[in-house]
């Protein structure tokens, strides 16, 4: 297989912000694998908290370019444990690896991956639109601009979060999820939780910082809501010591190191009767479409990544007020639709 990366930045509709950052422009990866003219695309998008970048992922990349040339595209699970000696320290590269690996391989043989798998898409989660923090009116506006979604994720960790929160129910019936990023206390997130529960939230992902482990019991034994880990799941073996502190986890596929991982994560949390959400990073509709594939193993997913941006790059999956679209085509589906400058 051959090994291409471009580097793409994406610009947002919106300043996209939560409890720690903002950004107008995401900054990705992505790695194309090619074999007798077939294209398979991955993705992975910068993140200064996990500490991505494109410099270091490229770097990874290019260390294993020549044992990729070596190798024929097979079960991608068995190319990702041979390359994870190598790539283990920068899981969000050989997440985009990963990816383009199960596209070109649904695309070499014909099928969708999800299909190669032996799953089916009769019954699947539909996603939620997020709602970045902004003043409440630009956060109501931003929700109106994206009408008759069935779910809607609300960023929080600001000063007034209740405030959002009913403000915006006042324009819609949906469902509400609430992500504070780490930006609660524990008793600030059991207090929340009583309010939120009447105003329609489902769930709140990561009230506290990633390493109170001591208070998230707490609060996951009291909470009149379920919470969700999302910083405190990392890679696989964090699964395991979220049982007993969270009732599910948000698995990203840049941070658990792609598709290969995160299936044997879902598999872990369900035997520790955990939920299960997959999540999105700002990605275009190449890291979107390979999310989509985990769909039919899901309770919960966010990813609406690609519809935060001004501009795509690819077509593949698209989504639909909530509602996921397969492409006809093989694989992830994914063609870029733009070359990088
Ligand atoms: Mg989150």
């Amino acid at each position: 297989m051959n090994l291409q990366l471009y580097h793409f930045d994406l610009p947002l509709r919106h300043v996209f912000t939560i409890a720690r950052e903002s950004i107008s422009v995401q900054p990705t990866l992505i790695v194309e694998l090619e074999e007798q003219g077939v294209r398979g695309y991955g993705e992975a998008t910068t993140n200064p908290y996990y500490g991505a970048t494109i410099e270091n992922m490229t770097n990874a990349l290019q260390g294993v370019r020549e044992e990729l040339q070596r190798h024929e595209i097979g079960d991608p699970a068995e190319l990702w444990q041979a390359l994870h000696p190598a790539l283990k320290d920068h899981p969000f590269a050989q997440c985009a690896l990963d990816q383009a690996a199960h596209d070109l391989w649904g695309k070499r043989r014909g099928q969708p991956v999800y299909r190669l798998w032996g799953l089916t898409t009769e019954r699947l989660p539909l996603t939620n639109y997020t709602i970045g923090i902004d003043t409440i009116d630009v956060m109501v506006a931003k929700m109106r601009e994206f009408p008759g979604w069935p779910v809607y994720k609300v960023k929080l960790g600001t000063e007034h979060d209740l405030e959002i929160v009913r403000q915006l129910r006042r324009h819609t019936d949906a469902v509400f999820r609430v992500d504070a990023n780490c930006g609660w206390t524990a008793d600030e997130t059991l207090r929340n939780a009583e309010v939120l529960k009447t105003l329609n939230v489902e769930f709140i992902e990561q009230p506290l910082a990633a390493d109170r482990w001591d208070d998230m019991r707490r609060v996951y034994r009291e909470s009149a809501l379920p919470v969700i880990a999302d910083e405190s799941c990392i890679v696989e073996a964090d699964v395991e010591r979220c049982a007993g502190h969270f009732h599910g986890i948000n698995i990203k596929l840049p941070k658990c190191g792609g598709l290969t991982p995160a299936r044997r994560m879902i598999q872990r949390a369900r035997e520790l009767q955990m939920r299960v959400m997959v999540g999105c990073m700002t990605e275009s509709t190449v890291g979107i479409s390979a999310i989509a594939q985990l769909l039919p193993l899901l309770d919960y997913v966010d990813m609406d990544g690609a519809l935060l941006l001004a501009e795509d790059i690819a077509t593949g999956v698209r989504i639909d007020q909530g509602r996921c679209i397969y492409p006809q085509e093989p694989g992830h589906g994914i063609q870029l639709t733009r070359r990088p400058q």
